[in-house]
């Protein structure tokens, strides 16, 4: 094998030890809780906003159904006082008296109508906006306690990854500085290992790069015949031969 190789061999194994330390964090199944709870927060609280909004618009019903009863029960005194005002004899100016207050009831049993209708309406609202605000305080604590969670698991790894940090720091000084170049870019893709081997089958004919399986070109083998070490034509890792 390349003699350069072997610093960035020795770095791989200790970067993929780093490299798990930070799966652990990042693909934790807390992770997954913490979104979910964000997210059935956020619905809960855009449930209380529409909640809001459908209150609003019942106040604005019921403060104009307030204003057209007092006008109406005005008219209906009005049409009252008129009523006792009127001669017992005058039929056709009592009969349309009778008629205008007859109207003005039918308008009221309306209204009672659609009253009642807006009762059972409101009565919902209010539920559903009660229900909302509890679930999102819920889902609040729940967020909350998993981020705690997530939180004093990464400060428990933290000394591990600070201290393979520094060893990498250390390790990097020694190592060729085109090959570390290439290592980053390929690790930078989630590509571990980044080096890896070249086997040779066929008694030499072909060379398989044994991160992504695949067999080499004619050129590239040439090249790893050559110089000991080239990039996969296909996965671009760093091969070599043993
Ligand atoms: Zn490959």
């Amino acid at each position: 094998m390349v003699e350069k190789l072997q610093k960035m061999l020795d770095y791989q194994k200790v970067d993929i030890e780093l490299r798990r330390a930070l799966d652990e964090i990042e693909r934790n199944e807390l992770n997954r809780k913490k979104e979910q709870a964000r997210q059935a927060f956020s619905d809960a609280k855009n449930s209380v906003l529409e909640t809001e909004k459908t209150a609003e618009s019942i106040i604005a019903f019921y403060n104009n159904a307030q204003k057209y009863y007092d006008e109406n029960i005005k008219k209906f005194e009005e049409l009252e006082r008129k009523l006792a005002a009127t001669d017992e004899n005058d039929d056709a100016a009592r009969r349309e008296i009778l008629s205008q207050m007859e109207t003005l009831r039918d308008k009221m049993s309306e209204l009672e109508r659609k009253l009642s209708e807006k009762k059972s309406k409101s009565d919902e609202v209010i539920h559903g906006y009660l229900e909302a605000q509890e679930k999102g305080k819920k889902m609040r604590d729940i967020y909350n306690s998993v981020k705690q969670k997530l939180e004093a698991f990464k400060e428990e790894k933290m000394p591990k990854i600070n201290e393979l940090n520094g060893k990498l720091g250390e390790m990097e000084k020694g190592i060729d500085k085109t090959v570390f170049e290439a290592y980053k870019s390929i690790t930078a893709e989630r590509k571990y290992p980044a080096v890896v081997a070249a086997r040779s089958f066929d008694g030499g004919k072909s060379y398989t790069c044994s991160g992504c399986g695949l067999a080499t070109s004619q050129k590239v083998k040439d090249e790893l015949l050559e110089k000991g070490v080239c990039r996969c034509d296909n996965c671009r890792r760093i091969i070599y031969t043993e």
